[in-house]
Protein backbone atom coordinates (compact mmCIF):
# COMPACT_ATOMS: atom_id res chain seq x y z
CA UNK A 1 0.00 0.00 0.00
CA UNK A 2 1.15 3.56 -1.15
CA UNK A 3 2.52 5.54 2.09
CA UNK A 4 1.10 9.10 2.64
CA UNK A 5 4.11 12.01 2.76
CA UNK A 6 3.29 12.53 6.51
CA UNK A 7 3.84 8.25 7.25
CA UNK A 8 7.41 8.64 5.46
CA UNK A 9 8.35 11.72 6.86
CA UNK A 10 8.40 9.69 10.33
CA UNK A 11 11.14 6.99 8.40
CA UNK A 12 13.15 9.72 7.80
CA UNK A 13 16.19 11.09 9.41
CA UNK A 14 14.55 14.35 9.99
CA UNK A 15 17.79 16.54 10.14
CA UNK A 16 17.11 18.39 7.18
CA UNK A 17 20.45 18.35 6.30
CA UNK A 18 19.05 19.45 2.35
CA UNK A 19 21.59 16.84 1.09
CA UNK A 20 18.43 15.79 -0.96
CA UNK A 21 18.31 18.82 -2.54
CA UNK A 22 15.57 19.49 -0.85
CA UNK A 23 14.84 22.15 2.01
CA UNK A 24 13.43 19.77 4.71
CA UNK A 25 12.83 15.91 5.31
CA UNK A 26 9.39 17.17 5.18
CA UNK A 27 9.27 18.42 1.58
CA UNK A 28 11.58 15.14 0.66
CA UNK A 29 8.58 12.90 2.21
CA UNK A 30 5.81 14.88 0.13
CA UNK A 31 7.69 14.52 -2.96
CA UNK A 32 8.61 10.82 -1.97
CA UNK A 33 5.04 10.11 -1.93
CA UNK A 34 3.98 11.78 -4.96
CA UNK A 35 6.54 10.03 -6.94
CA UNK A 36 9.12 13.05 -7.74
CA UNK A 37 11.67 12.16 -5.73
CA UNK A 38 13.65 8.84 -5.47
CA UNK A 39 14.99 7.31 -1.69
CA UNK A 40 18.51 7.04 -3.25
CA UNK A 41 18.58 10.67 -2.96
CA UNK A 42 18.73 10.78 1.12
CA UNK A 43 22.43 9.22 1.84
CA UNK A 44 21.65 9.10 5.68
CA UNK A 45 17.88 7.02 5.46
CA UNK A 46 18.13 3.88 7.59
CA UNK A 47 18.48 0.11 6.80
CA UNK A 48 14.82 0.12 8.12
CA UNK A 49 13.58 2.82 6.67
CA UNK A 50 14.71 1.28 3.23
CA UNK A 51 12.74 -1.85 3.28
CA UNK A 52 9.57 -0.71 4.52
CA UNK A 53 10.03 2.32 1.77
CA UNK A 54 11.30 0.32 -0.54
CA UNK A 55 8.58 -2.56 -0.41
CA UNK A 56 6.01 0.25 -0.21
CA UNK A 57 7.44 2.02 -3.26
CA UNK A 58 7.53 -1.38 -5.56
CA UNK A 59 5.40 -0.93 -8.72
CA UNK A 60 1.76 -2.01 -8.38
CA UNK A 61 2.43 -4.28 -11.36
CA UNK A 62 5.79 -6.12 -11.01
CA UNK A 63 7.62 -5.96 -14.38
CA UNK A 64 8.15 -9.18 -16.04
CA UNK A 65 11.07 -10.03 -18.88
CA UNK A 66 11.02 -12.65 -20.96
CA UNK A 67 13.61 -13.76 -23.53
CA UNK A 68 17.25 -12.10 -23.87
CA UNK A 69 19.21 -9.78 -25.96
CA UNK A 70 17.41 -7.13 -28.46
CA UNK A 71 14.40 -8.74 -28.57
CA UNK A 72 13.90 -9.19 -24.59
CA UNK A 73 10.22 -8.08 -24.50
CA UNK A 74 9.40 -6.55 -20.57
CA UNK A 75 5.34 -6.49 -19.28
CA UNK A 76 4.36 -4.86 -16.82
CA UNK A 77 5.40 -1.82 -14.19
CA UNK A 78 2.03 0.06 -15.21
CA UNK A 79 0.74 3.26 -13.13
CA UNK A 80 -2.52 4.01 -14.78
CA UNK A 81 -5.85 2.82 -15.72
CA UNK A 82 -6.08 5.50 -18.67
CA UNK A 83 -3.13 6.30 -21.11
CA UNK A 84 -4.11 10.06 -20.81
CA UNK A 85 -3.51 10.26 -16.88
CA UNK A 86 0.54 9.32 -17.79
CA UNK A 87 0.98 7.07 -20.57
CA UNK A 88 1.79 2.96 -20.39
CA UNK A 89 5.55 2.34 -20.85
CA UNK A 90 5.29 -1.29 -21.95
CA UNK A 91 3.72 -2.30 -24.97
CA UNK A 92 2.13 -5.72 -24.97
CA UNK A 93 3.75 -8.56 -26.45
CA UNK A 94 2.53 -9.93 -29.70
CA UNK A 95 2.59 -13.68 -29.53
CA UNK A 96 1.98 -16.00 -32.66
CA UNK A 97 1.14 -19.78 -31.71
CA UNK A 98 3.46 -22.73 -33.24
CA UNK A 99 2.42 -26.46 -32.91
CA UNK A 100 4.95 -28.90 -32.48
CA UNK A 101 3.00 -31.49 -34.22
CA UNK A 102 3.18 -29.86 -37.60
CA UNK A 103 5.00 -32.19 -39.91
CA UNK A 104 8.91 -30.66 -40.78
CA UNK A 105 7.90 -28.66 -43.72
CA UNK A 106 4.39 -27.14 -42.62
CA UNK A 107 6.61 -26.15 -39.31
CA UNK A 108 9.52 -24.74 -40.83
CA UNK A 109 7.44 -22.63 -43.51
CA UNK A 110 5.10 -21.23 -40.63
CA UNK A 111 8.54 -20.08 -37.88
CA UNK A 112 10.10 -17.93 -41.36
CA UNK A 113 6.57 -16.66 -42.12
CA UNK A 114 6.14 -15.79 -38.48
CA UNK A 115 9.59 -14.31 -38.28
CA UNK A 116 9.14 -12.27 -41.55
CA UNK A 117 6.15 -10.50 -39.90
CA UNK A 118 7.87 -6.49 -39.98
CA UNK A 119 6.43 -3.80 -41.07
CA UNK A 120 7.31 0.30 -41.45
CA UNK A 121 4.82 2.75 -40.51
CA UNK A 122 5.03 5.79 -39.65
CA UNK A 123 8.91 5.83 -39.98
CA UNK A 124 9.28 3.45 -37.30
CA UNK A 125 9.74 -0.51 -37.59
CA UNK A 126 7.02 -2.39 -35.98
CA UNK A 127 7.55 -6.38 -35.59
CA UNK A 128 5.92 -9.36 -33.30
CA UNK A 129 8.02 -10.48 -30.70
CA UNK A 130 7.45 -14.53 -29.42
CA UNK A 131 6.38 -16.93 -30.47
CA UNK A 132 4.10 -19.80 -28.50
CA UNK A 133 5.66 -22.98 -29.37
CA UNK A 134 2.97 -25.65 -28.18
CA UNK A 135 3.71 -28.97 -26.99
CA UNK A 136 0.02 -30.31 -28.76
CA UNK A 137 2.45 -33.86 -29.91
CA UNK A 138 2.50 -34.64 -26.00
CA UNK A 139 5.56 -36.00 -26.95
CA UNK A 140 8.86 -34.74 -24.61
CA UNK A 141 11.33 -35.34 -27.23
CA UNK A 142 9.37 -33.63 -30.33
CA UNK A 143 8.76 -30.79 -28.16
CA UNK A 144 12.59 -30.71 -27.09
CA UNK A 145 13.62 -31.29 -30.43
CA UNK A 146 11.22 -28.26 -31.72
CA UNK A 147 12.10 -25.58 -28.73
CA UNK A 148 15.49 -25.91 -30.14
CA UNK A 149 14.57 -25.62 -33.93
CA UNK A 150 12.71 -22.14 -32.49
CA UNK A 151 15.38 -21.11 -30.37
CA UNK A 152 18.11 -21.96 -33.14
CA UNK A 153 16.30 -20.02 -35.62
CA UNK A 154 14.60 -17.17 -34.58
CA UNK A 155 15.28 -13.55 -33.38
CA UNK A 156 11.96 -13.45 -31.28
CA UNK A 157 11.01 -14.27 -27.34
CA UNK A 158 9.72 -17.49 -26.67
CA UNK A 159 6.69 -19.23 -24.42
CA UNK A 160 6.91 -22.78 -24.12
CA UNK A 161 3.35 -24.33 -23.71
CA UNK A 162 3.07 -27.52 -22.01
CA UNK A 163 1.12 -28.84 -19.72
CA UNK A 164 3.50 -31.85 -19.05
CA UNK A 165 6.58 -30.71 -16.28
CA UNK A 166 8.85 -33.61 -17.73
CA UNK A 167 7.87 -32.11 -21.33
CA UNK A 168 8.61 -29.07 -20.27
CA UNK A 169 11.85 -29.85 -18.70
CA UNK A 170 12.78 -31.53 -21.76
CA UNK A 171 12.37 -28.13 -23.70
CA UNK A 172 13.55 -25.83 -21.34
CA UNK A 173 17.30 -28.34 -21.95
CA UNK A 174 17.56 -26.90 -25.17
CA UNK A 175 16.86 -22.99 -24.47
CA UNK A 176 16.55 -22.22 -21.22
CA UNK A 177 19.22 -19.69 -22.00
CA UNK A 178 16.74 -17.56 -23.95
CA UNK A 179 14.53 -17.37 -20.66
CA UNK A 180 11.18 -18.48 -22.49
CA UNK A 181 8.23 -17.68 -20.65
CA UNK A 182 6.62 -21.20 -19.70
CA UNK A 183 2.89 -21.47 -19.91
CA UNK A 184 0.69 -24.89 -18.66
CA UNK A 185 0.95 -24.27 -14.72
CA UNK A 186 -2.69 -24.58 -13.51
CA UNK A 187 -3.67 -25.53 -9.54
CA UNK A 188 -2.42 -29.54 -10.09
CA UNK A 189 0.87 -28.97 -11.33
CA UNK A 190 1.65 -25.36 -10.21
CA UNK A 191 4.53 -27.12 -7.92
CA UNK A 192 6.25 -28.78 -10.42
CA UNK A 193 6.75 -25.93 -12.95
CA UNK A 194 7.50 -23.43 -10.25
CA UNK A 195 10.58 -25.72 -9.21
CA UNK A 196 11.40 -25.80 -12.71
CA UNK A 197 10.86 -21.66 -13.41
CA UNK A 198 13.14 -21.62 -10.08
CA UNK A 199 15.77 -23.91 -11.35
CA UNK A 200 16.43 -22.64 -14.64
CA UNK A 201 15.64 -18.44 -13.99
CA UNK A 202 12.67 -18.50 -16.09
CA UNK A 203 9.76 -16.20 -15.62
CA UNK A 204 6.05 -18.52 -15.50
CA UNK A 205 2.46 -18.04 -16.51
CA UNK A 206 -0.08 -19.47 -13.75
CA UNK A 207 -3.83 -20.38 -15.16
CA UNK A 208 -7.59 -20.96 -13.80
CA UNK A 209 -10.46 -19.76 -14.53
CA UNK A 210 -11.43 -17.09 -11.24
CA UNK A 211 -9.19 -14.00 -10.49
CA UNK A 212 -9.68 -15.76 -6.27
CA UNK A 213 -8.02 -19.09 -7.22
CA UNK A 214 -4.93 -16.63 -9.49
CA UNK A 215 -4.22 -14.63 -6.11
CA UNK A 216 -3.94 -17.82 -4.16
CA UNK A 217 -1.70 -19.59 -6.44
CA UNK A 218 0.47 -16.21 -7.80
CA UNK A 219 1.14 -16.38 -3.77
CA UNK A 220 1.89 -19.96 -3.20
CA UNK A 221 4.83 -19.43 -6.62
CA UNK A 222 5.76 -16.52 -4.96
CA UNK A 223 6.44 -18.77 -1.64
CA UNK A 224 8.03 -21.52 -3.90
CA UNK A 225 10.83 -18.34 -4.89
CA UNK A 226 9.41 -17.72 -8.34
CA UNK A 227 9.35 -13.95 -8.71
CA UNK A 228 8.16 -12.99 -12.44
CA UNK A 229 4.96 -14.02 -12.37
CA UNK A 230 2.38 -13.90 -15.17
CA UNK A 231 -1.61 -14.22 -14.78
CA UNK A 232 -3.83 -16.26 -17.06
CA UNK A 233 -7.39 -16.03 -16.56
CA UNK A 234 -8.92 -18.94 -18.44
CA UNK A 235 -11.64 -18.17 -20.34
CA UNK A 236 -14.05 -18.64 -23.44
CA UNK A 237 -15.75 -15.45 -23.51
CA UNK A 238 -14.20 -12.47 -24.87
CA UNK A 239 -16.28 -10.31 -22.02
CA UNK A 240 -15.52 -12.17 -19.28
CA UNK A 241 -11.76 -11.86 -20.34
CA UNK A 242 -11.95 -8.07 -20.77
CA UNK A 243 -13.38 -8.32 -17.54
CA UNK A 244 -10.90 -10.19 -15.66
CA UNK A 245 -8.01 -8.02 -17.34
CA UNK A 246 -9.89 -4.60 -16.35
CA UNK A 247 -10.06 -6.34 -12.38
CA UNK A 248 -7.08 -7.31 -12.14
CA UNK A 249 -5.12 -3.75 -13.29
CA UNK A 250 -8.05 -1.85 -11.18
CA UNK A 251 -6.77 -4.66 -8.21
CA UNK A 252 -3.10 -3.58 -8.71
CA UNK A 253 -3.46 0.28 -8.94
CA UNK A 254 -6.38 1.33 -6.72
CA UNK A 255 -5.95 -1.08 -3.76
CA UNK A 256 -2.42 -2.32 -4.27
CA UNK A 257 -3.57 -5.62 -4.15
CA UNK A 258 -0.07 -7.46 -4.68
CA UNK A 259 -1.62 -10.61 -5.03
CA UNK A 260 -2.72 -10.25 -8.73
CA UNK A 261 -0.07 -7.12 -9.51
CA UNK A 262 1.51 -9.14 -11.94
CA UNK A 263 1.21 -8.65 -15.94
CA UNK A 264 -1.65 -10.80 -17.51
CA UNK A 265 -1.38 -12.85 -20.76
CA UNK A 266 -4.53 -13.93 -23.25
CA UNK A 267 -5.41 -16.39 -25.47
CA UNK A 268 -7.93 -15.24 -27.82
CA UNK A 269 -11.51 -16.76 -27.45
CA UNK A 270 -12.49 -19.15 -30.69
CA UNK A 271 -13.08 -16.89 -33.53
CA UNK A 272 -12.89 -16.31 -37.10
CA UNK A 273 -9.50 -14.51 -38.10
CA UNK A 274 -11.35 -11.29 -38.15
CA UNK A 275 -12.89 -11.46 -34.89
CA UNK A 276 -9.66 -12.56 -33.30
CA UNK A 277 -7.89 -9.77 -34.17
CA UNK A 278 -10.14 -7.57 -33.04
CA UNK A 279 -10.61 -9.08 -29.45
CA UNK A 280 -6.82 -9.03 -29.38
CA UNK A 281 -6.90 -5.14 -30.25
CA UNK A 282 -9.78 -5.09 -27.45
CA UNK A 283 -7.64 -6.62 -24.59
CA UNK A 284 -4.39 -4.80 -25.61
CA UNK A 285 -6.46 -1.61 -25.02
CA UNK A 286 -7.21 -3.10 -21.80
CA UNK A 287 -4.96 -4.62 -20.30
CA UNK A 288 -3.32 -7.28 -21.49
CA UNK A 289 0.80 -7.80 -21.12
CA UNK A 290 0.91 -10.56 -23.61
CA UNK A 291 -1.96 -11.33 -26.66
CA UNK A 292 -1.57 -15.06 -28.19
CA UNK A 293 -3.05 -15.61 -31.77
CA UNK A 294 -3.27 -17.97 -34.12
CA UNK A 295 -3.19 -15.91 -37.15
CA UNK A 296 0.22 -15.26 -39.15
CA UNK A 297 -0.88 -13.54 -42.16
CA UNK A 298 0.42 -9.64 -42.51
CA UNK A 299 -3.06 -8.09 -43.10
CA UNK A 300 -4.36 -9.47 -40.02
CA UNK A 301 -1.16 -8.43 -37.97
CA UNK A 302 -0.33 -4.90 -39.54
CA UNK A 303 -3.55 -3.90 -37.82
CA UNK A 304 -2.92 -5.12 -34.92
CA UNK A 305 0.68 -3.85 -34.31
CA UNK A 306 -0.44 -0.32 -35.64
CA UNK A 307 -3.42 -0.50 -32.76
CA UNK A 308 -0.12 -0.77 -30.21
CA UNK A 309 1.86 1.54 -31.76
CA UNK A 310 -1.41 3.99 -31.34
CA UNK A 311 -1.97 2.59 -27.46
CA UNK A 312 1.29 2.78 -26.55
CA UNK A 313 2.89 6.30 -27.86
CA UNK A 314 3.19 9.23 -25.08
CA UNK A 315 -0.22 11.13 -25.56
CA UNK A 316 1.23 14.12 -24.09
CA UNK A 317 4.36 13.85 -26.94
CA UNK A 318 2.73 14.20 -30.18
CA UNK A 319 5.26 11.60 -32.47
CA UNK A 320 7.45 13.81 -35.00
CA UNK A 321 9.96 13.76 -37.50
CA UNK A 322 13.09 16.05 -37.92
CA UNK A 323 11.68 19.56 -39.29
CA UNK A 324 13.73 19.88 -42.37
CA UNK A 325 13.86 19.37 -45.83
CA UNK A 326 13.11 15.79 -47.17
CA UNK A 327 13.72 14.79 -50.60
CA UNK A 328 11.49 12.14 -52.19
CA UNK A 329 12.69 10.04 -54.92
CA UNK A 330 15.96 11.88 -57.41
CA UNK A 331 14.32 14.88 -57.15
CA UNK A 332 15.81 17.86 -59.36
CA UNK A 333 16.30 21.90 -59.74
CA UNK A 334 12.51 21.44 -61.68
CA UNK A 335 10.84 19.34 -59.12
CA UNK A 336 8.10 20.54 -57.05
CA UNK A 337 8.17 21.89 -53.66
CA UNK A 338 5.23 21.16 -51.07
CA UNK A 339 5.46 22.03 -47.32
CA UNK A 340 3.43 20.26 -44.20
CA UNK A 341 3.84 19.95 -40.83
CA UNK A 342 6.36 17.26 -39.20
CA UNK A 343 3.83 15.41 -37.19
CA UNK A 344 4.63 12.61 -38.03
CA UNK A 345 1.38 10.79 -39.59
CA UNK A 346 1.09 13.85 -41.36
CA UNK A 347 4.21 14.36 -42.95
CA UNK A 348 4.65 10.13 -43.87
CA UNK A 349 0.71 10.06 -45.34
CA UNK A 350 2.35 12.98 -47.56
CA UNK A 351 5.41 11.36 -48.21
CA UNK A 352 3.65 7.86 -49.28
CA UNK A 353 1.52 9.59 -51.81
CA UNK A 354 4.36 12.14 -53.13
CA UNK A 355 6.37 8.70 -53.87
CA UNK A 356 3.00 6.91 -55.15
CA UNK A 357 3.01 9.75 -57.73
CA UNK A 358 6.39 8.76 -59.07
CA UNK A 359 7.40 12.28 -59.40
CA UNK A 360 10.17 13.04 -57.53
CA UNK A 361 9.75 16.34 -55.19
CA UNK A 362 11.13 18.27 -51.72
CA UNK A 363 9.15 18.02 -48.61
CA UNK A 364 9.53 20.69 -46.31
CA UNK A 365 8.08 19.69 -42.88
CA UNK A 366 7.75 22.71 -40.82
CA UNK A 367 8.23 22.74 -37.45
CA UNK A 368 4.89 22.50 -35.74
CA UNK A 369 5.93 20.94 -32.65
CA UNK A 370 4.55 17.41 -34.18
CA UNK A 371 0.82 18.89 -34.61
CA UNK A 372 -0.99 18.62 -37.56
CA UNK A 373 -2.09 20.94 -40.24
CA UNK A 374 -4.96 22.18 -39.29
CA UNK A 375 -3.85 21.79 -35.42
CA UNK A 376 -0.95 24.11 -35.97
CA UNK A 377 -2.41 26.44 -38.10
CA UNK A 378 -5.29 27.38 -35.32
CA UNK A 379 -2.66 27.38 -32.95
CA UNK A 380 -0.78 29.93 -34.57
CA UNK A 381 2.31 27.35 -35.05
CA UNK A 382 1.53 27.43 -38.75
CA UNK A 383 1.86 30.68 -40.53
CA UNK A 384 3.82 32.94 -43.14
CA UNK A 385 6.60 33.63 -40.61
CA UNK A 386 7.40 30.06 -39.50
CA UNK A 387 6.83 29.00 -43.21
CA UNK A 388 8.94 31.60 -44.39
CA UNK A 389 11.62 30.87 -41.85
CA UNK A 390 11.66 27.19 -42.37
CA UNK A 391 12.11 27.55 -46.48
CA UNK A 392 15.24 30.07 -45.93
CA UNK A 393 16.59 27.71 -43.12
CA UNK A 394 16.17 25.05 -45.59
CA UNK A 395 17.88 26.64 -48.76
CA UNK A 396 15.48 25.61 -50.89
CA UNK A 397 15.84 28.52 -53.08
CA UNK A 398 19.61 27.09 -54.24
CA UNK A 399 18.12 23.75 -54.90
CA UNK A 400 15.19 24.43 -57.59
CA UNK A 401 15.50 27.15 -60.02
CA UNK A 402 11.40 27.84 -59.93
CA UNK A 403 9.92 29.89 -56.86
CA UNK A 404 6.75 27.98 -57.17
CA UNK A 405 5.28 26.34 -53.37
CA UNK A 406 2.50 23.74 -53.41
CA UNK A 407 0.55 24.28 -49.63
CA UNK A 408 -1.73 22.07 -48.17
CA UNK A 409 -5.45 22.54 -49.43
CA UNK A 410 -6.53 23.07 -46.21
CA UNK A 411 -4.44 26.39 -44.92
CA UNK A 412 -5.49 27.82 -48.62
CA UNK A 413 -6.63 30.86 -46.65
CA UNK A 414 -2.59 31.79 -45.56
CA UNK A 415 -1.96 31.62 -49.75
CA UNK A 416 -1.95 35.55 -49.93
CA UNK A 417 0.16 36.15 -46.77
CA UNK A 418 2.82 33.06 -47.91
CA UNK A 419 2.85 34.59 -51.06
CA UNK A 420 3.72 38.26 -50.25
CA UNK A 421 5.86 36.99 -47.20
CA UNK A 422 8.56 34.70 -49.47
CA UNK A 423 8.24 36.06 -52.68
CA UNK A 424 7.34 32.69 -54.20
CA UNK A 425 4.14 31.70 -55.71
CA UNK A 426 1.48 29.75 -54.41
CA UNK A 427 -0.30 26.72 -55.80
CA UNK A 428 -3.01 25.69 -53.47
CA UNK A 429 -2.69 21.64 -53.33
CA UNK A 430 -5.34 19.58 -52.39
CA UNK A 431 -6.69 19.29 -49.33
CA UNK A 432 -6.01 15.39 -48.28
CA UNK A 433 -2.78 13.82 -49.12
CA UNK A 434 -4.57 11.40 -51.49
CA UNK A 435 -5.31 13.57 -53.89
CA UNK A 436 -1.40 14.47 -54.53
CA UNK A 437 -0.40 11.77 -57.01
CA UNK A 438 -3.58 12.60 -59.30
CA UNK A 439 -2.63 16.69 -58.66
CA UNK A 440 1.17 16.28 -59.31
CA UNK A 441 0.87 14.23 -62.21
CA UNK A 442 -1.85 16.81 -64.04
CA UNK A 443 -1.70 20.40 -62.43
CA UNK A 444 1.72 20.53 -61.19
CA UNK A 445 2.77 19.14 -64.53
S1 LIG B 1 18.96 14.21 2.74
FE1 LIG B 1 17.62 12.98 4.02
S2 LIG B 1 17.97 13.78 6.04
FE2 LIG B 1 18.75 15.30 4.66
S3 LIG B 1 17.03 16.70 4.27
FE3 LIG B 1 16.96 15.17 2.71
S4 LIG B 1 15.58 13.68 3.53
FE4 LIG B 1 16.22 14.88 5.24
Amino acid sequence: MALTGLEIFKLLPKTNCKKCGRATCLAFAMQLAQKKAELKDCPDVSEEAKSVLGAASAPPIKLVTIGSGEKQVSIGEENVLFRHEEKFYNPTGVAITLSDDLDDEAFNERLKKINALKFTRVGTEIEIDLIALQNNSGDASKFAERAKNVSDNTHLSIILESKSADNMKAALGTCADKKPLIYGANAENWEAMATIAKEKNCPMTISAPTLEELADLTEKIKGAGVTEIVLNQVSESTKEILQGLTKIRRAALKKAFRQLGFPALTYMPNGNPIQEITSASAFMSKYAGIVVVDSCEPWQIMPLLTVRQNIFTDPQKPVQVEPKLYEVGQATEDSPVLFTTNFSLTYYTVEGEVEASRTPAYILAVGTEGTSVLTAYSGDKLNEDVISKAMTDSKIEEKVKHKKLIIPGLVAVLSAKIQEKTNWEVLVGPKEASGLPTYLKTTWH
